[in-house]
């Protein structure tokens, strides 16, 4: 339990009243639960990580956001620092748990947000802010690695890679090579198609190798000099065959709406758009659609969420 994010030592399967239940603590719920606070609304924030801030813990050099913030941690923790001083008013009680499902009010029922202990908290709306997560390497179909092997994901490393190959050129990558300017690293990127249109802000850093391919085998080698036991077999996109053999094998292959189950409405790909929720329930942030993942946007949004939840919708004529 950190030291921002309050149990508020409620037992499974109670169910607190609250105005407005907001689900996850990075930049879009933070923003959510400020603006609900400031117009009098009570709330409770509801965060599954050990702190409050989101990815942002995570970045190590910032882009597009105002205020002159730099690094991810700085601005994720006076996020966290916002809400544990609104948590010191009374006006917001934040608590450390998983949303599994949200659900909309009906009826006299309230919406209600069940965590996976069995607890539940209820209000008159909820904004879901929960983002994306990374997609593992098992679930991207153009790769094929051994049953059990878990890559790790090129965003969370830091500056150490030496010569790495990385499946997917999703944003990361740049941000990547942006944060350790300094880092003498060979990375080898393996991208699908789909990821063509991502190289374009890597292709002149000299350190980075793009190869497009159409599919990728993980096999398990004895001895050699590459990744511990593996190397890797591509079906490169000009019809040649390729193997590799880096010291570290990343992935970097996107990211899917991560929303809880229940009464939200999502497209084809699982995002969740906010003008097509029910009544009482609203989104924020990244889970509304790949376009908008910006921290500035999802600031924008979550705070627009808690003051469409405030204000009632005009009525009709
Ligand atoms: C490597 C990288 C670099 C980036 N660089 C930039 C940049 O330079 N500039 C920029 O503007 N944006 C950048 N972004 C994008 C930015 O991080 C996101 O747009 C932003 O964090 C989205 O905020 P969010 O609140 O929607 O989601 P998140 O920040 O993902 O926060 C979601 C929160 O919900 C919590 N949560 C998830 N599921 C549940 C659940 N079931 N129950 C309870 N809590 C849950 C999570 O623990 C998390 O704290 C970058 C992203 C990555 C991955």
């Amino acid at each position: 339990m950190a030291e921002d994010v309050a149990d508020p030592g409620v037992g499974a399967g109670s169910a607190t009243h609250s105005g407005l239940v907001v689900v996850g603590g990075g930049p879009a719920g933070v923003a959510a639960a400020l603006m609900a606070a400031s117009v009098g609304t009570r709330v409770t924030l509801i965060e599954a990580a050990e702190r409050v801030g989101g990815k942002p813990w995570h970045i190590d050099a910032l882009e597009n956001v105002p205020g002159g913030w730099r690094t991810g941690p700085a601005l994720a923790g006076a996020m966290a620092q916002d809400i544990a001083r609104l948590t010191a008013t009374g006006r917001c009680m934040a608590v450390r748990g998983r949303a599994v499902r949200v659900t909309a009010p009906h009826g006299a029922e309230r919406a209600r947000v069940t965590l996976d202990d069995g607890r539940a908290y209820t209000g008159d709306a909820v904004v879901v802010a929960t983002g994306v997560e990374s997609l593992e390497a098992t679930d991207v179909a153009w790769v094929d690695v051994p049953d059990g092997m878990t890559v790790p994901q090129l965003w969370r490393t830091g500056p150490r890679l030496t010569h790495a190959l990385v499946l997917g050129a999703d944003r990361p990558l740049g941000t990547w090579l942006r944060a350790h300017p300094e880092a003498d690293a060979r990375l080898e990127v393996l991208y699908p198609p789909a990821d063509a249109y991502k190289t374009a802000e890597l292709a002149g850093d000299p350190r980075v190798q793009l190869h497009e391919v159409r599919e990728v085998r993980v096999v398990p080698v004895s001895g050699g000099g590459g990744a511990p036991g593996h190397e890797v077999r591509a079906h490169l996109a000009d019809g040649t065959t390729g193997t590799f053999a880096p010291h570290q094998l990343l992935v970097n292959a996107g990211s899917r709406p991560a929303a809880p189950e229940g009464s939200l409405h999502r497209d084809a790909h699982g995002y969740c758009p906010p003008d097509a929720q029910p009544p009482g329930l609203h989104t924020a942030g990244d889970l509304r659609s790949p376009r908008h993942q910006r921290i500035t946007t999802a600031h924008g949004s979550g705070a627009a969420a808690a003051l469409t939840a405030h204000y009632p919708p005009p009525s009709g004529p």
